[in-house]
């Protein structure tokens, strides 16, 4: 079935619906008949609005979930809300069959106020899902529960946080309830993290703790103020989300092939739903999240949020000025809308945990004779289904693909492949690969070095 996933005529193209539609989306209507595809919708058909509300309702209820507030209490204070949300993974984990462990992760905050300690103990809530033949290779979903009010150091005062981030922290808790259930290859990682609001600490302290042990981090999500859709303006913003991408290089690293993949699986398995905008930076204007602590630590990593943030609601003190309600209350977040964001995070996370890891691609060369392109790769060890895609250097996102048996690849040296993309001439576009499970899920696209000579020399010809 995956077979037909070649490059697919124009006429074709047309007459799958649109003269709107590339060659690689009409790829992927084909490809969307996979049992990757079926097993997704399963997943997606899953999710809950109503869970998730639940959950930003609750962590809501607590009154603050600041690392200052309270930690003696059941009911108000980031003590509740770390204790519920532990128990609300154990709970996903005792239907998982052992699959999944929980743990919390100990992280601390310096703190220089008199009358108190100099460190501050946070918490991170760090549930495991193991894959089956891969588990070493990782992708981390997380959305982070502390909350702050218009004072960041303020721990008494109230901070519900429903939008920032009740509801990135729901995303990530509804995304294990509905993956559960289901088998990886690799392993997923579920977090609540601690402290984002404090200097991005809980996070920090996971990404360390993996780079520490040389962990294989694939991919990263944070869902970060996924909730509102109503802009300042009054008008409604529901149709996308934002997917922000740290690059250390260009658009070609690892930080935009991940947000690729986000986009192909949203386009994928999401589909009219919610679509995934591309934004090509690491964050907002003066802002940060989770993420970057994984791209500091060398890993591929995006942001969610939702079209256009409420800056009333965030970082503000509960009160009512000019008849005008400040605050981030759970009354004005969109649930629905926090349950497509969890959807396409669900179908990112299935689609890159079932499938192989992306291949090495060692270089890309033009054929002069011919204006075709040679890639050179090499297959992870025991994958070797793949394909190849190729874009304008202009162009955000993959809008062609290459069958594997049309690139005919043969073996190079070593475990080292060469396959040839007729027709494509390398010297104006780019060129990618990437792997195919049995299942025919995609891993991200593995694109070969610029060919900017000047790139490996600091400070020279800049
Ligand atoms: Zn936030």
């Amino acid at each position: 079935m995956i077979r037909s996933a070649v490059r697919v005529p124009l006429s074709v193209v047309l007459a799958l619906g649109g003269s709107f539609l590339t060659p690689e989306i009409a790829a992927q209507e084909v490809a969307s008949r996979a049992p990757i595809a079926e097993r997704v919708a399963k997943m997606l058909a899953a999710v809950d609005a109503g869970r998730i509300e639940t959950t930003v309702r609750t962590l809501c209820s607590f009154g603050s979930r600041h690392p200052l507030s309270r930690t003696d209490s059941d009911t108000e204070g980031t003590g509740a809300a770390r204790k519920w949300l532990e128990e609300q993974y154990r709970a996903i984990a005792a239907t998982a069959g052992g699959r999944l462990t929980v743990a919390r992760q100990a992280v601390t905050m310096p703190c220089r106020r008199r009358g108190m300690p100099a460190e501050i103990p946070l918490v991170n809530i760090v549930a495991t899902l193991r894959g089956t033949t891969d588990p070493e290779r990782i992708y981390v979903i997380g959305g982070h529960y502390d909350s702050r009010n218009g004072r960041g150091s303020d721990g008494e005062g109230r901070a519900p946080g429903a939008v920032d981030d009740a509801s990135g922290t729901a995303a990530a808790l509804e995304a294990c309830r509905v993956m559960a259930p289901h088998e990886f290859a690799a392993t997923l990682v579920f977090v609540a993290y601690d402290g984002e609001e404090q200097g991005l600490l809980g996070s920090a302290a996971h990404a360390k703790a993996l780079a520490a042990q040389d962990a294989k981090v694939d991919g990263m999500i944070t869902c970060d103020i996924v909730g509102n859709t109503t802009g300042m303006d009054g008008k409604k913003y529901d149709r996308y989300v934002r997917c922000f991408s740290y690059a250390p290089t260009g658009n070609d690293s690892f930080g935009r092939s991940m947000a690729r993949a986000c986009s192909f699986a949203g386009r994928r398995h999401v589909g009219d739903e919610l679509a995934v905008k591309l934004i090509f930076r690491g964050d907002r204007y003066g802002r940060g999240g989770d993420h970057r602590s994984f791209f500091n630590e060398g890993y591929p990593a995006v942001r969610f949020s939702e079209p256009r943030e409420d800056f009333s609601r965030q970082h503000q003190n509960i009160t009512v000025q000019g008849g005008k309600e400040y605050g981030d209350l759970p009354e004005f977040a969109d649930y629905g809308y926090t349950a497509r964001v969890t959807k396409i995070v669900v179908a990112t996370l299935a689609e890159l945990a079932s499938a192989p890891p992306p291949p090495f691609v060692r270089g890309a060369r033009l054929r002069r004779e011919a204006y075709d392109t040679d890639i050179i790769y090499t297959p992870p060890v025991g994958h070797t289904r793949c394909e190849f895609v190729w874009r304008e250097t202009t162009s955000p996102d993959w809008t062609n693909v290459v069958s594997q048996e049309a690139a005919k690849p043969r073996p190079s040296r070593g475990q080292q492949m060469i396959a040839t993309l007729r027709g494509v001439c390398l010297d104006d576009v780019v060129v990618g690969v990437r792997m195919i499970g049995p299942d025919g899920s995609r891993s991200r696209v593995a694109t070969p070095p610029e060919p900017d000579r000047f790139a490996n020399r600091p400070g020279r010809g800049r």
